[in-house]
């Protein structure tokens, strides 16, 4: 069994609110939310962080299925942000691909 909480959720071990899910990416609804729409979109393969990534096509289909998201939720035309936390100083806690879709309010910057 994998210890990674990412693919146990994909393997159907854990349960998780999933939104849309194609052959190579999945989104599902952070337990935690920040904002109120806050997604993750991750690859069903198991890859520790955007540092690891060969195939770029990758991380272009995560980032098409996030705007694809915000369209449908409606928040497009408001705003949102998709972001992908990479290692310590960039604030990654698990070490499985994924990006944050976030919308629904005003989002500050420059993030803490
Ligand atoms: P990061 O800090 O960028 O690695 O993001 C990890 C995210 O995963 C955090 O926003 C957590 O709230 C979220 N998270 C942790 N466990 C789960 C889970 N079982 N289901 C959904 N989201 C989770
Ligand atoms: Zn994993």
């Amino acid at each position: 069994m994998s210890d990674c909480i990412f693919c146990r959720i994909i393997a159907g071990e854990i349960p998780a609110a999933f939104v849309k899910r194609t052959d190579h990416v999945v989104a599902l609804r952070d337990t935690s939310p920040q904002a109120p729409t806050h997604i993750l979109i991750l690859p069903t393969e198991h890859i520790e962080s955007v540092e690891q990534v060969k195939d770029g096509r990758l991380l272009g289909d995560m980032m098409i299925m996030g705007r694809d998201l915000a369209r449908e939720i409606g928040i497009a035309d408001s705003g949102y942000r998709i972001v992908v936390n990479t290692n310590r100083d960039g604030g990654q806690t698990v070490f499985h691909l994924h990006a944050h879709l976030l919308g629904g309010r005003r989002l500050t910057w420059p993030p803490g």
